[in-house]
């Protein structure tokens, strides 16, 4: 047996047996609770009763999937690891520019540095953008189901894998997409049995879909059996979530939306302001790239605490913050986000202008994430702690620790 392994200055014991760590994207906690009380869930509703490790926990700030996956994978939150968005703007070149590349990762991941030491180790994703920083000098396999027709083992390190599970490709905006990561999952575990394999879906249905909805519950459901599944397989598994999702429209369905850049071109001049939505991707359908978090930047010259104070009295703010208290408090690199940052209430969403978000593709009210109500996620293992929780701060990214330290 290999010795124990420290990477980001986190020490982890070698596995005795297969590690699953599953990140369900947009897991607020009542989904998978409501799935458990609607009968759709056993193996969640066995670790629930006690019979596993059952702890809510913090998600990295901005509650966004990018941060929060690579927090999981290298156990630190995004001060270190350097991923603060899904999307960040870089004032030096001027240029916004999607997260997914891993010359913005300034840290190794526990995932790269455990198949170093000679763990076989697989990582499956639902989108391809994720793929390549969880991959990141891995040796081993890694792929999303969203290109799965397309895997080579120079790229991928596993081939076929589309005939080997026998379902079709699925669409990018699908529960399906998400299902292919553990039907490929459990073949792996049947088949190459990895040591270790880090499992991440999409939030395509919990965007749409409430706690308890049919729909949520079936998905719940479909997750149960494959973990279970696994289970069965006599792996350890870990279940946490990159961030919560809650609704975030009026009565009538339609959204609540403060316009920031709107704001503050009739507050100082077009343009003089430039707001930046980190949870912009290239897969906005089911969100409009409205969340609750929002960057600032702005001219050095500018009285930014009357700034400050103005768009923290505007109605559904909850937290204007400048940006070193912003790098202190929420724990981001502070040469990656803006010069004011703002969250916004639980039930509000913040956008750029009102021309350049599309709401057309939303063909349910607006659920979305972002800010801090949308932290408390849970931490789940199909093993008892053998020691009591305590009163530690419990984060996503204690997933590894939880799983190889500290389950039975
Ligand atoms: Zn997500």
């Amino acid at each position: 047996m290999t010795a124990n392994i420290t990477v980001n200055n986190r020490t982890y014991r070698w596995m005795d047996r297969p590690l699953v760590v599953v990140c369900l994207d947009g897991s607020q906690f009542e989904y998978i609770s409501a799935a458990v009380a609607a009968g759709s869930a056993p193996f969640f509703s066995r670790i629930l009763a006690g019979q596993g490790t059952c702890l809510v926990a913090d998600c990295v700030m901005p509650s966004f999937t990018n941060p929060n996956n690579l927090s999981i994978v290298t156990g630190v939150p995004p001060s270190v690891h350097g991923i603060s968005g899904n999307y960040f703007y870089d004032p030096q070149t001027g240029e916004e520019v999607m997260m997914n590349d891993p010359r913005h990762l300034r840290t190794g991941t526990i995932l790269a540095a455990m198949a170093d030491a000679g763990a076989r180790v697989a990582v499956i994703t639902a989108k391809d953008k994720l793929r390549k920083l969880l991959g990141h000098k891995l040796k081993g396999i890694c792929f999303s189901s969203e290109k799965a027709d397309q895997l080579t083992m120079a790229e991928n390190g596993i081939e076929g894998i589309l005939e080997r599970i026998g379902m079709p490709i699925p669409s990018v905006y699908s529960a399906a997409l998400s299902e292919f990561i553990f039907a490929a999952g459990v073949n792996l575990m049947e088949r190459e049995r990895p040591d270790v394999m880090y499992l991440s879906t999409t939030d395509y249905i919990q965007h749409k879909a409430a706690p308890g909805t049919p729909i949520a519950n079936e998905f719940y459901a479909m997750i149960d059996r494959y973990l279970a599944r696994l289970d069965a397989l006599g792996a350890t598994i870990v279940v946490t979530a990159d961030h919560g999702m809650n609704a975030k429209h009026d009565a009538k369905g339609e959204p609540n939306v403060i316009y920031m850049q709107d704001t503050l071109d009739a507050w100082l001049g077009t343009g003089f302001a430039r707001v930046i939505l980190p949870i912009t991707d290239p897969y906005v359908v089911h969100h409009g790239a409205l969340g609750s978090y929002a960057l600032v930047y702005l001219p050095s010259d500018v009285d930014q605490t009357g700034l400050r104070s103005r768009i923290a009295a505007l109605a559904g703010v909850e937290t204007v913050l400048a940006r070193a208290e912003a790098a202190a408090q929420l724990e981001l690199p502070a040469d990656r986000i803006g010069d004011i940052v703002i969250i916004s209430r639980q039930d509000t969403t913040l956008g750029t202008s009102r021309s350049r978000h599309d709401l057309s593709g939303l063909d349910a009210p607006l659920r979305s994430h972002g800010g801090t109500s949308e932290q408390k996620i849970p931490l789940l293992a199909n093993r008892t702690l053998k020691d009591p929780p305590g009163n530690r701060r419990w984060r996503n990214f204690d997933a590894f620790d939880l799983g190889l330290n500290l389950v039975n």
